[in-house]
Formats: C-alpha cells, sequence, structure tokens
C-alpha cells in the first residue's frame, strides 16, 4: 500500500512538474499573443509614429491631438494593462519579464502623462510635426512611392492637428512658448519648400494625377494652418496680458517625472543628495591630482591657494595636448584597436568579432549638433552594420576648432571612445541585441544605457586603462564626471528648488569648470526639459552601487567579466529589474 501510494505521489510530482513545465511554456506563448495586441493598438494610436518607422500598415491619417481622442488613449492603455497585470512576471521567461517592466511603465507612465502632467495644455512646443516628417522622408528602408502615399494621407489632417493645439492650450509656459515659435519656422520650411520637393522627385507613379491636384491644395492648406498657428504663437508672446505658467515643475510632478521616466530604485531627492556629496569628493580629488602634477606642468608658477583655480589652470593645460583637425576621426579609428586589445588582456568582457564597428563621418542628414554618436541599425533593420559616427570638423572657423580640440583634447577622446564605442554604447547595443525584442528597441531605459556608457569610463580607468597617462587621464575624467554631477544638481535645483539663473551659471562654470556658453546652453536646456538630465548620474551611481554590493557580496567568487556579461545579458531594462533578475538567477544556482 505504501509503496504505491508513493509511486502515486512520484506520478503525480512528475506529472505536476510537466505540467507546470508547459504552464509556464504556454504563459509566455500567451505573452507574446498579448503583446502583439499591445502593438496593433499602439500603432493604432499613434499613426505618425508607425509611418515614420515604415509600418505601413498602420499608416494614415495622423492621430489628432484633441481631448477626446487622449481619453480614448487612456482608455486603451488602462484595459492593456488590466490584461498585462494578469501574467505574473516571475513566471515569464528572462526576456519576457524585461518585456514586462518596459511594458507596464510605459503604459502607467503615459496614462500619467496625459492625466496629471498634461504637457499639451502648457508646452505649445509639444505640436510639431516637421519632425515626424523628417524621419518619413528620409527614411530609406520604404519606397518612394510608398513615402509620397504615406505623406499624402498624412497631410490632409495638418490644419485640424493645428486647430487642437490652439485649442488645448490653456496657459503656457512663456520659455516652451519660445521655443514652439522657433521651431515652427522648420515647419514652414517642410511645407513650403521640402514636401513639394519631394513630391517633384517621387515617381510617376506615386500618386494619381487626380491625387497630385488634392496634395497640392492639402500642401497650401498645411502652410496655411501652421502660420496661422506661429502668428498665434507670436501673439501670445507680443500680448502683455498672457498669463503665463512657471516653467518649474514642482516637486510633485518631479518625484513622478522621475519615477516614470528614470525608473531607479532611488527617488528624486536621494540622487541629488548623492550629488551634492559626490561634487565635494570629486573636487578633493582634482585637487589632489592638480597639486601631484604642479611642478610638472607650471615648474615656474606658484599654485595659487585657490583649489579651484589650481584645478583650472591644470585642466587648460592639460586641453593643449589634442590632435590637428584633420587628423581628428583617423585619431578615433585608430584608437579603437588598442581599446580591444585592453579588454582582451583584461578580460574585461566578451566581444563579439563578428559584429564589428565601422567609424565614419556623420552623414550629412544627420549633422547638426557637432560630435559623435553610434547608430545601431534601426529596428527594422537588421542587417547593416553598426556605425560611430564623427563629425568632421570641416566647417569650423580656426577658433571653433580649436576649442572643440581643446574640450575633446588627447585625454577626453580616449574617454569619449570608451563611452561611445568600447566598452560603452557599441558594446551594450551589441548585447541587447542577442535578445532582440520590439519592446525593448522602443521602450529600452534611457537611464541604463546612458548610466552603462558612464560606468565603463570608470571601470577601465580602475583596471588600469592608459596606465602610463594616468594621472591626467583621471583628472580628465573628473572633469567630464562633474558635468553629469552637476547636470543632476541643476536640474534637481531648478524645478523643485527655485534655483536662479545666476545660480545655475555659477555652479556650471565655477563648479563645474564649464565655459561660459556651455553654460549657458545648459541653462536654456533645463528651463525647457525635466528629470532627462538626471538619467546619466543616476544611472552610473546605480550600476557601480550594484557592483561593489556584488563584490562585498562575492568575495573571492566575484569576477568582472561575468558581472558585467550578466549585467548586459537582460537587455536595456531598469537597474533595479536586472538586479532582481541577477539576484534569481544566483539563488538558482545556489539551489544546484
Ligand atoms: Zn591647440
Ligand atoms: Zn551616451
Amino acid at each position: 500500500m505504501l509503496v504505491k501510494t508513493g509511486i502515486i505521489i512520484l506520478l503525480l510530482t512528475g506529472f505536476f512538474n510537466v505540467y507546470m513545465a508547459q504552464a509556464a511554456q504556454s504563459q509566455d506563448k500567451v505573452f507574446e499573443e498579448f503583446k502583439e495586441t499591445f502593438w496593433k493598438q499602439y500603432w493604432q494610436l499613434n499613426p505618425g509614429y508607425a509611418a515614420s518607422l515604415g509600418l505601413t500598415d498602420y499608416a494614415g491619417k495622423l492621430m489628432l491631438p484633441t481631448v477626446s481622442n487622449m481619453k480614448k488613449e487612456t482608455k486603451s492603455y488602462q484595459q492593456l494593462l488590466k490584461k498585462l497585470h494578469k501574467f505574473k512576471s516571475d513566471k515569464l521567461s528572462v526576456s519576457n519579464q524585461t518585456d514586462y517592466s518596459l511594458l507596464e511603465n510605459t503604459l502607467s507612465s503615459s496614462i500619467w502623462y496625459i492625466n496629471t502632467f498634461k504637457a499639451y495644455q502648457w508646452d505649445p512646443s509639444s505640436y510639431n510635426l516637421a519632425g515626424i516628417f523628417d524621419l518619413l522622408l528620409t527614411n530609406e528602408d520604404i519606397s518612394k512611392e510608398k513615402r509620397a502615399q504615406l505623406a499624402y494621407n498624412m497631410l490632409e489632417s495638418v490644419p485640424d492637428y493645428f486647430a487642437a493645439a490652439r485649442k488645448n492650450i490653456e496657459r503656457p509656459t512663456r520659455e516652451h512658448t519660445e521655443l514652439a515659435a522657433a521651431q515652427i519656422k522648420a515647419n514652414i520650411t517642410m511645407f513650403e519648400k521640402t514636401l513639394p520637393n519631394f513630391m517633384e522627385q517621387a515617381p510617376n507613379g506615386a500618386l494619381t494625377d487626380a491625387e497630385r491636384n488634392i496634395y497640392g491644395s492639402r500642401l497650401k492648406a498645411a502652410t496655411e494652418a501652421v502660420k496661422k498657428y506661429s502668428k498665434w504663437l507670436e501673439d501670445k508672446l507680443k500680448n502683455k496680458k498672457t498669463e503665463w505658467r512657471s516653467f518649474r515643475i514642482g516637486k510633485e510632478l518631479y518625484d513622478r517625472k522621475f519615477y516614470f521616466d528614470i525608473q531607479s530604485g532611488y527617488t528624486a531627492e536621494q540622487i541629488f543628495l548623492k550629488a551634492v556629496e559626490e561634487k565635494t569628493i570629486l573636487h578633493q580629488k582634482m585637487a589632489k591630482i592638480t597639486t601631484q602634477l604642479w611642478k610638472k606642468y607650471f615648474p615656474d608658477i606658484l599654485q595659487p591657494e585657490d583649489d579651484k583655480k589650481a584645478i583650472k589652470m591644470m585642466i587648460d593645460r592639460l586641453s593643449l595636448n589634442h590632435v590637428d583637425r584633420n587628423g581628428f576621426i583617423e585619431a578615433i579609428r585608430q584608437q579603437l584597436p588598442t581599446l580591444v586589445q585592453f579588454i582582451k588582456d583584461k578580460s574585461i568582457v566578451y566581444l563579439d568579432p563578428k559584429k564589428p564597428l565601422e567609424v565614419r563621418e556623420t552623414p550629412e542628414y544627420m549633422r547638426g549638433v557637432a560630435g559623435a554618436s553610434i547608430s545601431s541599425p534601426g529596428v527594422f533593420e537588421k542587417s547593416r552594420p553598426t556605425y560611430y559616427n564623427v563629425t568632421p570638423l570641416t566647417d569650423y572657423t580656426a577658433e571653433q576648432a580649436e576649442s572643440y580640440l581643446r574640450e575633446y583634447n588627447h585625454y577626453m577622446l580616449q574617454i569619449l571612445n570608451i563611452h561611445e564605442a568600447i566598452p560603452g554604447h557599441y558594446v551594450q547595443l551589441v548585447y541587447s541585441n542577442q535578445s532582440p525584442s520590439l519592446v525593448k528597441s522602443i521602450f529600452g531605459n534611457g537611464a541604463m544605457v546612458e548610466g552603462w556608457a558612464c560606468y565603463t569610463e570608470r571601470m577601465m580607468l580602475e583596471e588600469g586603462y592608459g596606465a602610463e597617462q594616468q594621472p591626467e587621464l583621471w583628472l580628465m575624467y573628473y572633469k567630464w564626471n562633474l558635468r553629469i554631477v552637476c547636470n543632476t544638481i541643476l536640474d534637481y535645483s531648478t524645478h523643485v528648488l527655485d534655483m536662479t539663473e545666476q545660480q545655475a551659471i555659477n555652479l556650471l562654470t565655477q563648479d563645474a569648470f564649464q565655459q561660459a556658453t556651455e553654460a549657458q546652453e545648459k541653462w536654456q536646456r533645463v528651463q525647457l526639459t525635466q528629470v532627462q538630465l538626471c538619467s546619466y548620474y543616476t544611472g552610473l551611481t546605480e550600476i557601480y552601487d550594484w557592483r561593489e554590493e556584488q563584490k562585498q557580496k562575492l568575495g573571492k567568487q566575484f569576477n568582472l567579466r561575468n558581472f558585467h556579461e550578466q549585467f548586459l545579458s537582460y537587455g536595456s531594462s531598469p537597474v533595479p529589474e536586472i538586479k532582481k533578475m541577477m539576484l534569481a538567477e544566483q539563488e538558482k544556482k545556489n539551489k544546484k
């Protein structure tokens, strides 16, 4: 009897295990179906975005930003959120767990943005169609015929779009109104010049003759609508009686926006306080290096007693060590193999030799802001390589070039390459693409992505990269690091603590050693955006602290390469999610 019972129990557990495995599998299957439903609804609600990405099935008229449409939108998101919450996240595959958390955040934050943040009432620059049309027209993945047809469809709604905008705006901020008034010129150019030119060059069969006529009148109506909006903005700015809203969003909105945008384990205030503390520590470290190097660079000058003055002199002196303007791109190209070799020698992270990185001159259409960037294959274009875009300095005057080259001097250029390329953004992207999912590509976490790139700068120096140029390299790194620390202080102080313009400029020029123009630009930016400036430092802090925690916990078993590879294996998930999944995996291993 006993034996029999035993067998039955054994059979049952066996059956149960199989059953559970199937349940887990089918959860993932059902989840995949859910994602499909999600995307269908999402693209239907965002047809302009869909069109610009080449998702021609969903492209049609633009979604009008009317209050009733927004109500419909939030209702859809609420229903999707309800469906999402029926899944038990920990029963899904690791890749789907990430998608789950990203979707949950996307849905809840979209609802919050519409219902609570309400930028559509106070930010006139949020009504901007030039960007959407531009993305569409330059998307080489779609045939010219198709692009012409999509533009033709979308154009029809332009007048209603701007009419809805005027209706929505109640009490704008002056700063966003000024921005909108400046940006609207790009919209006028789009409808008056770019779109007509595009159609002239479009193949004959793209539109029928009748459609071409309608296209002409739609363009005219669109141009008129944009000009009307432009005049309306100008009138608001001229009118002395216009009531403005403050550009500072205040603590309550700030905390919530930080929660949704950054997805951090820290609150905004915690990160702010950490940044304030870090600024002091960085100044101390920089002063120490400055004293250490003083005699080497200024044998005949007495070191000023004021630390910040001395640090500034040292930074300026080291910045003179830079490449020639014509050798800028070549210098970057030549540095990459050195980074690759160092990573191999020190066993820092696996680099896939089948995923090469191509350094190229930034294509014309992407230029505008000088600098360097990584462009990975687009979401729907799998087969092209990753490019490291570097803008040549050809358009600069001698003076501009010199100032730029001093900023990206010999030391800084190496830090830039670590950040953008190896093992920063480019390496993270390669890992991220190994578990390809549309959710991760579209809603990836910015703080994790930027945090990783910033983390690698420090990690590489700690591992001894450029040992022969330390401590100079460290001093430059600290200056670079000080920028993201002060960005965080600036952002929080401006929006929550009423920091004045003068205080902001002092912070950036005196404490972060920035030039006056850079500081002024940053002050413009902080009035127009919120929270984004915190993403770099928050991401870095969270990743660095997590690594230190792991080191402590694992002791001798801690392995830097394993840590990096595991950390990168979850795609661009928020860091707290990654921590959770890493811990779960460790627990699983311990049980075995
Ligand atoms: Zn020079
Ligand atoms: Zn970056």
